[in-house]
């Protein structure tokens, strides 16, 4: 199977809808409701999920094949969804915002209509027939001619005002541009097309690619914890707690992240997981770090909505040395600032430790082979290439320190703060010496 790579240089060109007020109204009703609805949510997810498995069951006993294993089939499906992930480009560029469903984008960006339904699905005639077998599914009511699941499309969804774009948004928050968009039911595996554009085989279930153990799975595919717990509660149970041995000169960053380490994964042609980051306490260019998930802060015209800086990270010691292990997401200008760490003192005053993009730090992906890449800065990260593109992507993560001169100073607490630029800066990080 020829599945592209993911185009992890994709910029959307501005901010999703604003859902914050969605969330809150949400986790609200939710309280309230969830005893009484979750016993007859789970039972229609399991009934769904049981008839995705294994859809003949639901055809009682018609010939009809509803789904292909052919990876000409597929093949042919991808240059579709390819062709989608375009029009939802070009519709989001001039709308600033996505479309409610995909047949929105016909005739103005996708001219020809049959391109919203799967080349499988259109040789077997059988359009009608397969969306029948979905009426489960909120993302099959498309009420155009169309055969794909919409994922960010705005249907209500089981909790009152929440709809199943901010349940998709809020994924993306937790584990990044992974998350599908459109996906296509018409392949076994069936096929995703992420939002950053690359594609990949799953389960009927997709949450299963990420899923590394129970605590994972009890997280991934509970829609309740979603709706109800803050995402730096939900990102504690994603990551492995921090070892109590683990030296304080570590900081302890659990109550400031707000992003799983999935962010920077990538999942391979054949839907397998790739895991190229450093996690746990491992020593990273001379220095021992703690790493257990990601402190992510957003950028101008960025997909996930992101806080702009975190204040008041806990430090309260004496600090010879600070040094932070950090990236970002999407160039930047050379020389352009895109974040700072700006460190309190107890005795008052403050020192700011600007990072600037070229300078400091680079896009997270990079290509080993292009040469202008190998410039300085160094990386203190670099993982091996993967097998995702046509070139293979490397991850790369960057270590800035802070000194004072003859001088221990008693630091308070550390701000980390974006500029907003086209780059968002993250922070995995920080130990003090
Ligand atoms: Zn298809």
């Amino acid at each position: 199977m020829n599945i592209r790579g993911p185009t992890s240089g994709t910029v959307w060109h501005s901010r999703l809808v604003s859902y914050r007020t969605g969330v809150k109204c949400g986790v609200n009703a939710a309280l309230y409701l969830i005893s009484s609805k979750r016993a007859l949510t789970w039972a229609c997810c399991g009934l769904l999920a049981a008839w995705l498995c294994n859809p003949a069951a639901a055809t009682s006993g018609e010939k009809t094949v509803y789904w292909t294993t052919n990876s000409a089939d597929a093949a042919a499906c991808q240059g579709q969804l390819n062709m989608i992930f375009g029009a939802l480009q070009e519709y989001q560029k001039r709308n600033q915002n996505l479309p409610r469903w995909l047949s929105d984008l016909v005739p103005d960006y996708i001219h020809d209509r049959n391109t919203l339904v799967c080349p499988y699905v259109l040789k077997t005639g059988n359009l009608k027939k397969f969306r029948e077998k979905y009426f489960l599914g909120r993302v099959f009511k498309d009420p155009g001619s169309c055969s794909y699941g919409y994922e960010f499309c705005t249907e209500s969804w089981e909790v009152p005002g929440w709809t199943t774009r901010i349940y998709k948004e809020r994924q993306m928050e937790l584990i990044g541009f992974n998350v599908p968009i459109v996906r296509c039911f018409a392949h076994r595996p069936v096929l995703n097309l992420a939002f950053d554009g690359s594609l990949y085989p799953s389960t009927p279930e997709w949450e299963d690619t990420f899923v590394r153990s129970s605590k994972q799975n009890a997280v991934l595919h509970n829609i309740f914890l979603l709706t109800n717990i803050s995402e730096n509660k939900l990102v504690s149970k994603l990551s492995e707690p921090r070892k109590p041995e683990t030296n304080a000169g570590l900081l302890d960053l659990s109550t400031q992240c707000n992003a799983s380490l999935l962010h920077l994964s990538q999942i391979d042609q054949s839907g397998k997981l790739l895991i190229p980051y450093p996690e746990g306490v491992r020593q990273i260019a001379g220095v021992q770090f703690d790493v257990r998930a990601i402190v992510h802060l957003g950028a101008r015209q960025f997909p996930i909505l992101l806080p702009e800086k975190i204040e008041n990270i806990p430090v309260n010691r004496k600090c010879r040395a600070i040094h932070f292990l950090h990236g970002a997401t999407f160039p930047a200008s050379n020389g352009s600032k895109v974040a700072s760490f700006v460190i309190h003192f107890r005795e008052g005053g403050l020192a700011e430790m600007p990072i600037i993009y070229g300078r400091d730090v680079k896009t997270r992906w990079f290509n080993q082979n292009q040469k202008s890449e190998l410039e300085p800065p160094k990386p203190a990260w670099i993982s091996s290439p993967d097998r995702v593109g046509a070139n293979g992507k490397s991850l790369r993560l960057y270590m800035s320190s802070w000194r004072k001169q003859n001088a221990d100073p008693d630091v308070t607490t550390i701000d980390f703060i974006s500029h907003m630029t086209e780059s968002a800066p993250f922070l995995l990080a920080i130990t003090i010496e």
